[in-house]
């Protein structure tokens, strides 16, 4: 078989930053280059031309929410409804598209990071699979049966609500929810609540015992919903790894055995932390564009 020598784009569009790379279809990074997230116009028209100088095959594209997801509607590859006041209604496809001709494949962010670990991380060989990050916000990336989740948008499994503890003495970091993930649990959160960010809170057992007990809750939720074969935890917060031992041991008390599956017996494989070592983005981009090809 001859080597497949496509050249794949793969844009990470973050509300800080925009990471552009090229890679080869197996998920080898050729090149690589990051520029902050300013206005829309500006900030686009660097990412195209960037792109356009790159003679790539095709283009996949892994966006912040909320934006248009659903290929049939006029505000697909549109950023919908955010706070960041200058993106909001801008059509990023479009704007792609006029630097690049090429074949583009357009998600969240997270479900591009599933989609990444699905193929080149550690979900490989499962076709069920949920994504979370948590960082500056909290975010869920859904693929069930091979397919990434849309629906009516697509699903915002961050802020989700939870049971708020009552040995919690924060508030809500959420502008729009008093006891959501994100708003309990997300990293602004924890500095809220702590005062104090959380890698300077490293030693302080309180901090991550009740967000392993957020986390944990939400996991509950998606395993009841979804039924993800894994689970993948990634994002700045998950950088403190004594959380894993956590959420397991607090995940298998509130499930209290009610599903029994192959995967519940083995959890420190069934929820685990990324296997694309920060690539899963990227990866995922690239695994999009080969199924807009
Ligand atoms: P983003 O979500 O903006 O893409 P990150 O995933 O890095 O970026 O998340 C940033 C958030 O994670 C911040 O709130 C930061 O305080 C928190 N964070 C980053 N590193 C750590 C760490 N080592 N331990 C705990 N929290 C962290
Ligand atoms: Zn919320």
């Amino acid at each position: 078989m001859s080597e497949d020598t496509r050249r794949i784009g793969a844009l990470e569009a973050g509300g800080t930053k925009m990471v552009m790379a090229v890679c080869t279809p197996s998920g080898e990074v050729i090149e690589r280059e990051e520029i902050p997230t300013e206005g829309p116009v500006e900030t686009m028209a660097r990412v195209g031309e960037w792109f356009a100088a790159r003679d790539i095959d095709a283009l996949g594209v892994g966006a912040f929410g909320p934006t248009g997801v659903n290929p049939a509607a006029p505000t697909f590859g549109h950023i919908l409804e955010t706070p960041k006041t200058a993106w909001k209604h801008f059509d990023m496809l479009g704007a792609l598209k006029e630097h690049v001709d090429v074949p583009v494949g357009y998600d969240t962010d997270v479900n591009v990071a599933c989609l990444g670990e699905q193929v080149y991380g550690c979900a490989q060989g499962r076709d069920s699979v949920v994504y979370i990050t948590i960082g500056t916000g909290i975010g869920a990336g859904v693929m069930i049966g091979g397919k990434l989740v849309h629906g009516m948008l697509h699903p915002e499994a961050g802020h989700v609500l939870l049971a708020k503890r009552d040995n919690d003495p924060g508030e809500s970091a959420c502008p729009y929810h008093d006891r959501c993930f994100e708003g309990l649990a997300a990293g602004p959160a924890i500095e809220k609540r702590w005062g104090a960010k959380g890698y300077e809170l490293a030693e302080r057992d309180e901090v991550w015992d009740l967000e392993s007990d957020y986390i944990a809750e939400a996991l509950v939720g998606y395993v009841m919903t979804y039924s993800p074969q894994k689970i993948i935890l990634g994002g700045g917060v998950m950088k403190q790894a004594q959380l894993f031992p956590l959420v397991r041991e607090k995940f298998a008390k509130m499930i209290n055995g009610y599903i029994v599956a192959p995967e519940l017996e083995d959890l420190d494989s069934y929820i685990s932390e990324a296997g694309c070592g920060g690539d899963q983005g990227i990866l995922g981009c690239v695994a999009l564009a080969l199924q807009a090809q």
